[in-house]
């Protein structure tokens, strides 16, 4: 081979104009790298979902006549980083052409940018990787560095541009945004009609033995049979399901939470209304144009059975927060990953870890986590997320926890939801607001508090729910900064109503928590 093409974990894209024409000149090499299992501690079904979906990759692009390489640990074990190996490859196929697919991680980008330096008989060439909707040159029209982006004004713009659920000029339905038909709780009327996860079961032994072998130290429970989708096939099926079964509810119950695995409903209904599509669309699997026009497809076949409102809510992800989230990591990296608006000092608590804590919003949360590597957007956003925030962890500790756990966390998509959206570490580039919350949002979206050890409508009392204190004790720390937006300035003339002493006696109590964080 003269021209050697590197394909990462997360560009397992079969449409890409790389694979129109097979060409006996040209090898891809896929391979497993200590480097991505050890950039920090990875869920164990996280790698393995990963390894397990390059190689059938690997095998699909070999089926489809291309000239393929996979290395698995057992073959890079040696090498210290990718230059070194590829620096190896290179002079053992006698490459003259390096080409590799534009990496969405800063770090990556970086590495392959800058670390390579081979000799100048070998040109390299990068490409896009032709999977998101607006393209790695455009970004910089769309998102500038610093400059505080609006998901709403940014969206709007994608649904005219690509002239999806728009009538003409105006949104199809009337409006742009159903976000208030989106925050229904799920009764315990409603558990008949949640439906069962579709799973897949993958027999990953080898994997999990390649990295005992190698010494991969990951974090959550992993078992022998993985359940998520690896190849492109499954990953349809995937889509299929969502489309036929949750799109219908999926709007009006994205924002739900339960704790009723264990009795209501059954362990197989873990992920609720949600599609569980993340880990696929970002190993690059299916597109994200696809998955948006099969539901939307699937949408209009449904013939008004299924409200605008749900759609909406699917696509306003996808083609909004999705490449939005993306614009506003490369605008502002690697300034970003540094960002500490709130000055957040604390360490993370060790039951983030084990889930061994008694508030149960946090244990049920942070243990489906740890069981599945998911857990839906409002558990990320206002459970641990919240917690985080108004604990005043560091965004680091934080950004490390949500890298690690997620079956989909890959930092261009992690960091800006993390540090940004959820710690408000950013001062404000992603969202208008720190999403702060004490128990009373938990206790409307979700069941949690029935079965808690704490109380949610207390405030300072020994069994008090923790967020309430906290939650003023953040607000009170942070007036200074929060009192002048509009959207929180109701808050302080609330918290400014109660006596003094009341305030003293909540702020005292939230102190003894902030000093106690492992045992809440
Ligand atoms: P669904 O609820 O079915 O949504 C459909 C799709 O929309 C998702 O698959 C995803 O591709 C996209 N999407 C939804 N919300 C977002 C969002 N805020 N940003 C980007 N895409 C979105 N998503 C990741 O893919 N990787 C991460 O590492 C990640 N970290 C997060 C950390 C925090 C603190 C928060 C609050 C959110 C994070 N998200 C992340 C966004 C979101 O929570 C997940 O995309 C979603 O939960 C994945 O589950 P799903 O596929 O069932 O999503
Ligand atoms: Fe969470 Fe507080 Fe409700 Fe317990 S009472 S589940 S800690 S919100």
């Amino acid at each position: 081979a003269n021209r050697l093409r590197l394909i990462l974990g997360d560009q397992l894209n079969a449409s890409h104009s790389w694979f129109r024409q097979t060409c006996p000149e040209t090898l891809y090499v896929i391979a497993e790298l200590k480097q991505e299992t050890n950039y920090t501690r990875h869920h164990g079904q996280k790698v393995c979902a990963f390894f397990a979906a390059m190689d059938a990759f690997a095998k699909a692009l070999q089926q489809a006549g291309h000239r393929v390489c996979y290395l698995t640990l057992d073959d890079t074990a040696s090498f210290t980083d990718l230059p070194e190996l590829f620096h190896s490859l290179i002079e053992q196929y006698q490459v003259t052409q390096f080409e590799y697919q534009l990496p969405d991680e800063y770090r990556l980008r970086e590495q392959l940018a800058n670390d390579m330096n081979f000799n100048t008989g070998v040109t390299t060439q990068a490409y896009e990787t032709e999977h998101f909707y607006l393209s790695d040159s455009e970004l910089n029209e769309y998102f500038k560095a610093g400059k505080k982006h609006r998901l709403e004004h940014f969206y709007r713009k994608m649904r005219k541009r690509v002239n999806l659920l728009m009538d003409g000029d105006n949104p199809e339905g009337g409006q742009w945004n159903y976000d208030a038909e989106n925050r229904k709780k799920l009764t315990p009327a409603d558990f008949e009609h949640v439906p069962e996860a579709l799973v897949f079961s993958h027999d990953v032994s080898e994997i999990i033995a390649r990295l005992k072998r190698h010494d991969i130290h990951t974090i959550g429970n992993m078992s022998q049979t993985l359940l998520w989708p690896v190849t492109r096939q499954e990953a349809q099926d995937l889509l299929v399901y969502f489309c036929r079964v949750c799109l219908v509810r999926f709007g009006q119950f994205q924002d739900a939470m339960t704790g009723q695995l264990d009795t209501l409903l059954s362990q197989r209904q873990w992920s609720l209304y949600h599609s569980r599509l993340s880990f696929a669309i970002n190993s690059k699997m299916l597109s994200p144009q696809h998955v948006v026009d099969t539901a939307i497809a699937s949408y209009r076949q449904a013939e008004g059975a299924i409200s605008i409102a749900q759609i909406e809510g699917f696509v306003r992800q996808i083609l909004g927060w999705r490449e939005f989230v993306r614009g506003v990591y490369w605008a502002n990296m690697p300034e970003y990953q540094q960002l500490n608006h709130l000055d957040a000092t604390q360490a993370l608590p060790n039951w983030f870890w084990d889930a061994n804590t008694k508030m149960n919003c946090q244990h049920h949360a942070i243990k489906q986590s740890l069981d599945y590597a998911y857990a839906h957007h409002i558990q990320r956003l206002m459970v641990t997320g919240n917690f985080c925030l108004i604990a005043g962890i560091h965004p680091d500790e934080v950004d490390q926890w949500y890298l690690g756990i997620y079956i989909d966390a890959i930092e261009w998509v992690e960091m800006p939801n993390t540090r940004g959206m959820s710690q408000f570490a950013d001062g404000g580039i992603v969202g208008s607001k720190a999403y702060a919350a004490s128990g009373n949002y938990i206790k409307k979206m979700s069941d949690y508090c029935t079965d808690c050890h704490y109380k949610v409508n207390q405030i300072d009392t020994e069994d008090a729910c923790p967020l309430n204190s906290m939650y003023w004790h953040f607000m009170d720390k942070h007036q200074h900064r929060f009192n002048a937006n509009p959207r929180t300035r109701m808050v302080y003339a609330n918290w400014l109503k109660k006596p003094e002493a009341d305030r003293a006696r909540i702020l005292k109590h939230a102190h003894g928590l902030l000093a106690n964080l492992d045992n809440i």
